[in-house]
């Protein structure tokens, strides 16, 4: 008997799977298999089409597959798919890069935001001498041993490893705040501040749902950094080029040190950039003593695809329009919750959105885990019923793209009314 793609994929990959969120456990349900996936569509191996609002996890700012991109992928790679030497389009993505974040003066491409923010806590750890570092409950910086980590025993302090192969010691570097909440930065920073080497942050956390910055909380940060001496990181992987040309960062008037890049720069290809002041990125090989390297860093593909991006989005901003219809979009959501007597809370940023089942928006990760989980894994089924993929986990946010027009809002709105019902 031929076996399914199901049975295939657990038996040539842990867990079917080459990233864990794409095995659908958090959501309880046989994962889907992607064919091909144009605009606001994905087709699935079985044949069913799906208005997608979990795009790639970000990136696809313009949909799957937009022209832009495909022909500026397709001209690329007749010219060579990876050279090792440094190419004109690496310099016009590093420079469109500095034209968008005034707190940005020199750019290291590299291939994820993993590696963006990993590289980030080596310099700052280089450039300032210290060791330990700052981060949030909640807010993700992809999976360097430093940053898989957890609150430890108090609510705020020094962190546990959140997985197994990270050694104690190495978490133990890292020390873990509250989102939003200031006393925690201040008691860390008052106990370990001589020792800090940075503090990262997500400005819009987005990896627990949508949790914005309350307001003074970013600009709390940066005078905390500035009294110890430590480095603030602003990973930007999905803010950057989400609200506007450059990051939150750019909006809110707060500047870090370092930024981290990723997800939309790529345009959908595996690309990853960290920027910040030359003071402190000179630090980096071949220059400084700090190391970071890469085979495929910059890769011509991956960069074409990017630039490719990044320019239309220059052209034409789409953000104002994007933010208008995604308020409409979450408008409709809402009173169809209302219709349906379910309560709801939508937090909305620009083309962003997330869903949590409780009476008052969380301002952090514990008050995340609070909300009924149950009901956002139920809500997934139905829509998906109806061809609507949000993403498999309460935990992760939903995102739009320019592709998604009225016909797909209608469906949506449609959609989610039956599901509330
Ligand atoms: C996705 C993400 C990362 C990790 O990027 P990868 O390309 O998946 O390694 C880091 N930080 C944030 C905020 C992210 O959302």
């Amino acid at each position: 008997m031929e076996l399914s793609l199901k049975e295939r994929a657990l038996a040539a990959m842990p867990g079917g799977v080459n990233s864990p969120v794409r095995a659908f456990r958090s959501v309880r349900r046989d994962p889907l298999f992607a064919k091909r996936a144009h605009g606001p569509y994905i087709e699935t191996e079985d044949g069913e089409v799906l208005i997608d609002y979990c795009l790639s996890f970000g990136p696809l700012i313009f949909g799957h597959a937009p022209d832009v991109v495909v022909e500026a992928i397709a001209r690329a790679t007749r010219l060579g798919t990876s050279f090792a030497v440094t190419t004109r389009a690496e310099i016009e993505m590093a420079e469109l890069i500095k034209s968008a974040f005034p707190s940005i003066e020199r750019v290291r491409l590299v291939s994820s935001g993993t590696e963006a923010c990993m590289t980030a806590v080596r310099v700052a750890r280089g450039f300032t001498g210290r060791t330990r570092i700052l981060k949030f409950s909640g807010c993700y910086h992809g999976h360097a041993d430093c940053l898989l980590v957890k609150a430890g025993s108090g609510v705020a302090g020094v962190a546990a490893a959140s997985s197994a192969g990270v050694p104690e010691p190495c978490a133990a570097n890292t020390l873990v705040a509250r989102y939003n909440y200031r006393e925690d930065v201040s008691t860390l920073v008052q106990e370990y501040g001589h020792d800090l080497a940075a503090i990262i942050v997500e400005p819009v956390a987005a990896n627990v749902g949508l949790i914005a910055p309350e307001p003074g909380f970013l600009e709390f940060l940066r005078a905390q950094a500035d009294a110890c001496g430590a480095l603030l990181v602003f990973d930007e992987v999905i803010s950057g080029f989400r609200f506007c040309f450059g990051g939150w960062q750019t909006l809110c008037g707060v500047r870090p040190d370092l930024t981290c890049l990723g997800k939309i720069i790529g345009g959908g290809l595996p690309v990853g950039a960290l920027g910040g002041r030359a003071e402190i990125m000179e630090r980096l090989a071949p220059i400084g003593d700090v190391y970071q390297a890469g085979t495929l860093s910059g890769n011509p593909i991956s960069i074409a695809a990017g630039l490719a991006v990044l320019r239309e989005l220059k052209r034409r901003p789409p953000y104002a329009e994007l933010e208008a219809r995604t308020r409409c979009l979450v408008e409709a959501i809402s009173s169809a919750a209302r219709a349906a007597g379910v309560v709801v809370q939508i937090p909305t940023l620009g083309s962003i959105f997330s869903l949590f089942f409780c009476d008052q928006p969380p301002r952090h990760f514990a008050e995340v885990l609070d909300t009924d989980k149950d009901a956002y894994i139920r809500m997934f089924h139905r829509l998906l019923e109806h061809r609507v993929y949000l993403p498999p986990s309460p935990f992760e946010v939903s995102f739009l793209s320019t592709a998604h027009d009225d016909a797909v809002f209608e469906q949506t709105a449609r959609a989610f009314a039956a599901a509330f019902a």
